[in-house]
C-alpha cells in the first residue's frame, strides 16, 4: 500500500512515473538490459539523456544563452562549485535565510571576499529579509540566495534588485511554480525534492559566465567541463536521469509548470487556511514569506507534537517530523503530493485536535 509521504527529501514521485520505470526495469525498450546497466555512451542511453535536458529547457523556457547541466554531488557540492566557477574579481554577497544558505555562505568564504548582506537567523529564519540595491556592494561577481528554505518554510516571493548576477538555490521549489530564468545567472537544484531520485543535480547557467573559474577549481566541478561534454565528461547518474526524464514527461503531460503551480497554490492555501483558523496549530512564518512547498507547524506542546507524528504515521501520513533545527512538524507538499494527500492530512489534523484539546 502506498502512503502519503510528506518527506522533505528524498520525497514522493508520481506513481505513474514509478510504474513506468517498473515495467521496464529488466528490459528497457527491448534492449535486454535495465537502464541501470546501459553504457552511458551507448545508443540506448543517449536519447534518455538528451530528452531529459531538452524537457528541462522546454518546461522552464530556457533559451540558448544558458547551459543546462546534470551533475553529481547534490546541491551541497554547488555551495563550493558556485564560488569556484564564478569568483573572478573575488567578491560575492550572500543573503542567509536558513541552514542551507548558511552552509553555502560558509563554503564560499573559503574562496574569496564574501559578505553577509542580511540574515534572518535572529528570528529563527521565520522571514525573508527585505533587501534593496544599496544593500549590495558594487563590483561583485554575484549574489547568492536560497529561493525556498526547506527546513523553515520560507520562500523569496520577490527577486532582489542586486545589480549583479543572481545565483539561486532552487532545490526545494524548482518547477513548483513558474520562474523567469532570465532573472538569474545561475540556478541549481538537487533533484530529490521535485525532480528525481537523489543522485543528480540540475545546474542552469548563463553561458557567458563560463570559463572564468578559479585556477584551483577541480575539473569535475567546472561548469565549462560539463557544458563542453553535454554532462557526459564522466559517467553520469544514468538511472536518476532516466527517472527525471520520465518525471519531466509526466509534468509536461499534466500541463507543465503553470498547471503544477495552480495545484500547488491550492494545496498550500488549504493547509495554511486550516492552520490559521485553528487555535491548536501554529505556523510561525511571516505570512507573506510562506513557502508553498514546505509547511512547518506545531501543536501546543512538544509532547503533543511527538504524539501527532506517531499517530499520523499509523494513519498512513508519513515523515511529518520537522527538521531537528526547527522541531514540530513539517509537511512537504511537492509536485507529486496529490490534493487528496493534503486533504487527508487536514482531516487527520482535525481529528487529532478534537481528541487532544
Ligand atoms: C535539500 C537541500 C539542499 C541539500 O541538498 P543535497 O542534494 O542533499 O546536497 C540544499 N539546499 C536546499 C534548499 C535544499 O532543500
Amino acid at each position: 500500500m502506498r502512503v502519503y509521504n510528506f518527506s522533505a527529501g528524498p520525497s514522493m514521485l508520481p506513481l505513474e512515473v514509478l510504474q513506468e520505470a517498473g515495467k521496464q526495469i529488466t528490459d528497457y525498450e527491448g534492449s535486454g538490459m535495465s537502464v541501470m546497466e546501459l553504457s552511458h555512451r551507448g545508443k540506448v542511453y543517449e536519447p534518455i539523456h538528451n530528452e531529459c535536458i531538452s524537457l528541462v529547457r522546454e518546461l522552464m523556457n530556457i533559451d540558448d544563452t544558458y547551459d543546462v547541466l546534470l551533475v553529481q554531488g547534490g546541491a551541497s557540492t554547488q555551495f563550493e562549485a558556485v564560488p569556484l566557477n564564478l569568483l573572478k574579481k573575488g567578491r560575492a554577497d550572500y543573503v542567509v535565510t536558513g541552514n542551507f544558505s548558511k552552509k553555502a555562505y560558509k563554503e564560499a568564504c573559503k574562496y574569496g571576499d564574501i559578505r553577509l548582506v542580511a540574515s534572518s537567523e535572529d528570528a529563527g529564519y521565520t522571514y525573508i529579509p527585505k533587501v534593496t540595491r544599496k544593500d549590495f556592494r558594487d563590483d561583485i561577481d554575484y549574489v547568492h540566495i536560497t529561493e525556498n528554505n526547506t527546513i523553515f518554510g520560507t520562500k523569496w516571493h520577490y527577486t532582489p534588485d542586486c545589480g549583479a548576477p543572481l545565483v539561486s538555490d532552487m532545490s526545494s521549489c524548482i518547477m513548483s511554480e513558474v520562474a523567469d530564468v532570465n532573472k538569474y545567472a545561475l540556478i541549481y537544484a538537487g533533484a530529490q525534492k521535485n525532480l528525481a531520485p537523489a543522485g543528480v543535480t540540475l545546474v542552469i547557467v548563463k553561458k557567458d559566465l563560463l570559463g572564468n573559474e578559479m585556477a584551483i577549481c577541480p575539473t569535475m566541478l567546472k561548469y565549462s567541463t560539463q557544458a563542453k561534454d553535454n554532462s557526459l565528461y564522466n559517467t553520469p547518474p544514468c538511472w536518476p536521469i532516466y527517472i527525471m526524464m520520465l518525471n519531466m514527461r509526466y509534468l509536461k503531460k499534466m500541463g507543465g509548470v503553470p498547471a503544477m503551480e495552480k495545484i500547488n497554490r491550492e494545496k498550500a492555501a488549504m493547509l495554511y487556511d486550516f492552520i490559521d483558523n485553528s487555535s491548536f496549530y501554529t505556523n510561525k512564518v511571516n505570512p507573506e514569506d510562506r513557502s508553498i512547498m514546505n509547511v512547518p507547524f506545531v501543536s501546543p506542546s512538544a509532547e503533543l507534537d511527538a504524539k501527532f507524528i506517531k499517530e499520523a504515521e499509523a494513519a498512513g501520513l508519513v515523515s511529518l517530523k520537522g527538521h531537528r533545527l526547527a522541531g514540530g512538524m513539517r509537511a512537504s507538499i511537492y509536485n507529486a503530493m496529490p490534493v487528496e494527500g493534503v486533504k487527508a492530512l487536514i482531516d487527520f489534523m482535525k481529528k487529532f485536535e478534537t481528541e487532544n484539546k
